[in-house]
């Protein structure tokens, strides 16, 4: 399949406290690809463009869940790229359906414990990973590689020059810093912290950019207990949500993210007239059941 680009970008009216005064706009990369999940195809797009020729396959990390492996998996299959998923957790005996698609995509998947999981960053583990796996490359989680960045920022050649904010979730930082990178003097970008992660996301972003700059901060006061974790307010307004705008969400990004702007627009956290974009990183996959 190929992907549907540009992304659209639509604009929605929500009856919300304060919504009104606003121009709010939703750029759907969820809608880029039925099976590539927005970000994850952003992010993997400097990858699959640089030549794969030479590369004996790939390794890369997730969860269960995980859109990163989910995206990163069909990939591979499309293009014939052996791919090895290293996934925290055992799943044997109950495989969620991104692990049943990876299987049926020819994905060898390699089940680790939460401790080894944890050294998925350590130059020792890494350098054991090449030597079992000779000539492969090793993504990170999540996709969030340096040559990421320049995929992210792709997308904002796709948005027009006249907005004022934008919002984005984040988990591991590289949409968020991708975005950072391309705003313009007058635009800032605000990261909604999907995991409780003060001080630690914004390091993931610092030390992700090439250069500092100042366009970005992230807000930490909606990830409802952590990753992954949801609250009855949270499952709710996703309902309303989708009911409202016929956008479909899910609780662990998109809903959060959404969530987050109705809050912050009922703070008063914006100036009447600002147009302010969020971005639908997809991720529906993982809800499925
Ligand atoms: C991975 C993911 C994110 C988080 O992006 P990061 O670059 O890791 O911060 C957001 N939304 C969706 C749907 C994702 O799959």
């Amino acid at each position: 399949m190929k992907p549907e680009l540009p992304s659209p970008l639509v604009q929605i009216r929500p009856d919300w406290p304060g919504a009104d005064a606003l121009s709010i706009l939703v750029k759907r990369d969820d809608l880029i690809h039925p099976v590539i999940s927005g970000n994850k195809w952003r992010k993997l797009q400097p990858l699959l463009t640089s030549s794969n020729q030479h590369l004996a396959g790939i390794v890369s990390f997730g969860g269960g869940f995980s859109n990163h492996l989910h995206a990163l998996g069909y990939v591979c299959a499309q293009q014939h790229i052996p791919f090895v998923a290293i996934v925290r957790g055992d799943y044997r005996d109950n495989p969620t359906p991104m692990l049943r698609d990876l299987s049926d995509w020819g994905a060898s998947i390699r089940y680790v414990t939460k401790q080894e999981y944890r050294e998925r960053s350590e130059p020792e583990y890494l350098h054991t990973l090449s030597t079992r796996y000779p000539g492969y490359k090793i993504i990170p989680e999540g996709g969030s590689q340096h040559e990421a960045l320049a995929g992210i920022a792709a997308l904002t050649e796709e948005l027009p020059d006249n907005f004022d904010v934008m919002l984005s979730p984040v988990a591991s930082g590289a949409t968020l810093a991708g975005l950072s990178m391309s705003m313009k003097s007058h635009q800032q970008v605000i990261g909604v912290a999907v995991l409780k992660g003060e001080g630690y996301l914004e390091s993931l972003v610092s030390s992700l950019l090439p250069r500092p700059n100042s366009a970005w901060t992230i807000t930490h006061q909606y990830h409802h207990g952590g990753y992954a974790r949801t609250s009855a307010p949270l499952l709710s307004f996703c309902r309303s949500f989708e009911e409202d705008t016929q956008i479909p969400v899910e609780p662990v990004y998109s809903g959060k993210l959404f969530f987050a702007l109705k809050q912050m627009i009922g703070d008063g956290v914006f100036s009447a007239g600002q147009t302010i974009i969020a971005l639908h990183t997809g991720g529906l996959q993982g809800k499925r059941k």
